[in-house]
């Protein structure tokens, strides 16, 4: 990933930020490197620059936010928690930095958003990092992305009440897991994993997340 241009200040501010993930429980080494090498703040328009490494999400415009540092490493680290996934599918791109994090983890990430100017956005962050083991598509990712499943791993961003079919569907069969927020006012971190044609659902932390809103968002 092309990094330069990162001051000191910002390098110091990433650390504590670290710190804290550490002190919260994150534990994988890798997710925690990922965190260490990804400058939050090119994330955030530049008012925002001096809370990127906060732990807390920030607006990024449209209604929609990216979220708190620590809940994205911690699902992250649960997307990781049985082997690293090949294929992953992440369910809005919003501003690119939960992308950012998985692209230096697994080999290939596709990621759906329906609000077009965040996407544009996102490509435009993505590229100045160098990246290019991601692939994003402006759509309802409700409806997962079909001509590129199965999925190792398929993790949302944003809310349903219910978990869309097509993203259990679109789950590998060998272990495929799905990590999502679920719930409307009382929200439940979930992740499925299928075996087969079994589904295993275990539940974690309480969270709050953007709602999964289907269809396209007009200009
Ligand atoms: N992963 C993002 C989080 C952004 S907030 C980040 O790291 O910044 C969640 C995003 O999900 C928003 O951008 C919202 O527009 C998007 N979203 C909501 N419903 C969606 C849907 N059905 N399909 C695709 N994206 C959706």
């Amino acid at each position: 990933m092309n990094l330069d241009g990162i001051g000191m200040t910002s390098r110091r501010t990433r650390e504590r930020l670290i710190n804290r993930l550490i002190d919260q429980g994150i534990t994988n080494i890798d997710v925690i490197n990922a965190f260490r090498q990804t400058p939050r703040h090119i994330f955030v328009d530049e008012a925002l620059g001096h809370r990127a490494y906060e732990d807390t999400s920030l607006p990024i415009g449209y209604g929609q936010t990216i979220s708190q540092p620590y809940i994205v490493a911690k699902m992250t680290e649960l997307l990781l928690r049985d082997g690293v996934p090949q294929r992953v599918l992440e369910i809005g791109t919003g501003s690119g930095f939960q992308t950012t994090i998985l692209a230096q983890l697994v080999p290939m990430v596709f990621s759906c958003e329906r609000i077009k100017p965040l996407q544009d956005k996102a490509r435009s962050r993505l590229r100045t990092l160098g990246l290019h083991n991601t692939h994003l598509k402006y759509s309802d990712g409700g409806f997962g992305w079909s001509e590129q499943a199965p999925f190792d791993a398929i993790i949302a961003t944003c809310a349903p009440n219910d978990i869309p079919q097509e993203l259990k569907a679109q789950l590998s069969e060998n272990g495929g897991r799905l990590v999502i927020p679920v719930g409307g006012d009382n929200q439940q971190l979930v992740m499925v994993t299928k075996m087969g044609d079994e589904l295993k659902t275990e539940t974690f932390d309480s969270v709050v997340f953007v709602p999964l809103v289907r269809g396209l968002e007009k200009a």
